[in-house]
């Protein structure tokens, strides 16, 4: 099987060539097209199986299909992205910011990151051109809306990555907050995607809560 098969646009195709990726890993395969039909997903995958491309890839390519990416210009110096990828930690918040970027490479989307261990006024900085995907951890993007800095009421995809690990880290009342922000009117429907390695009860619960209508994907 190959990407080709997957319907994701000429351009995204051209950047995953860029990649030099040949063909779609397991997780890729099955929930790229899952992602694409417009269902929320509960993921259970390991570092490694390439889960950072299936869970990036069809959110861009979502994002180029409804065309919700031009009214991004930030008023106010708030930034308002459309999709949301929240990570565990710096390292991997960067290393989903830079796969992102090559594959936004020339399609006009714009990929933002946001951190704690910084000064919040750098990376403030960075967000002020606008931004459609933001990838965060939990705790810098709770004090950037908290600050005004960052609005999460056009959030229209939510991909929640290393979930199981994020909630090791304690971070399962700032991921609620952030949830919860998106889940205020005047909130359209949002597309949800749980990635994690396991799936004890307290993920199951988050599914639960987060995800409707899901579908279960273990590979
Ligand atoms: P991840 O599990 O998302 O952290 O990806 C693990 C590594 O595999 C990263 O270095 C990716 O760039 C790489 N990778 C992901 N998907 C593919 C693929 N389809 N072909 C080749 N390499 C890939």
């Amino acid at each position: 099987s190959s990407f080709e098969e997957i319907d994701l646009g000429d351009g995204l195709h051209n950047n995953i060539s860029r990649c030099r990726y040949e063909k779609p890993t397991p997780i890729q395969r099955h929930a790229i097209p899952i992602v694409v039909a417009g269902r929320d997903l509960m993921a259970c995958a390991q570092t490694g199986s390439g889960k950072t491309a299936a869970f990036c890839l069809p959110i861009i390519c979502s994002l180029l299909k409804s065309g919700a990416i031009n009214d991004r210009k930030p008023a106010l110096g708030v930034a308002c992205p459309t999709a949301l990828v929240l990570s565990p930690t710096r390292e991997l918040s960067c290393q989903i910011h830079e796969e992102a970027r090559k594959f936004a490479y020339q399609t006009g989307i714009k990929i933002g990151v946001a951190y704690g261990g910084v000064p919040f006024i750098q990376q403030i900085r960075n967000l002020e051109g606008g931004v459609d995907v933001l990838v965060a951890t939990p705790g810098r993007l709770v004090d950037m809306v908290e600050k005004d800095r960052v609005s999460l009421r056009m959030i229209k995809y939510l991909a929640i990555d290393e979930a199981d690990r994020m909630l090791d880290m304690g971070f399962e009342p700032q991921i609620r907050r952030i949830v919860q922000q998106m889940d205020m009117p005047p909130a359209g429907t949002r597309q949800t995607l749980l990635f994690s390695a396991t799936f004890p009860n307290d993920i199951q619960m988050l599914a639960s809560d987060f995800l409707s209508n899901y579908i279960f994907l273990a590979v």
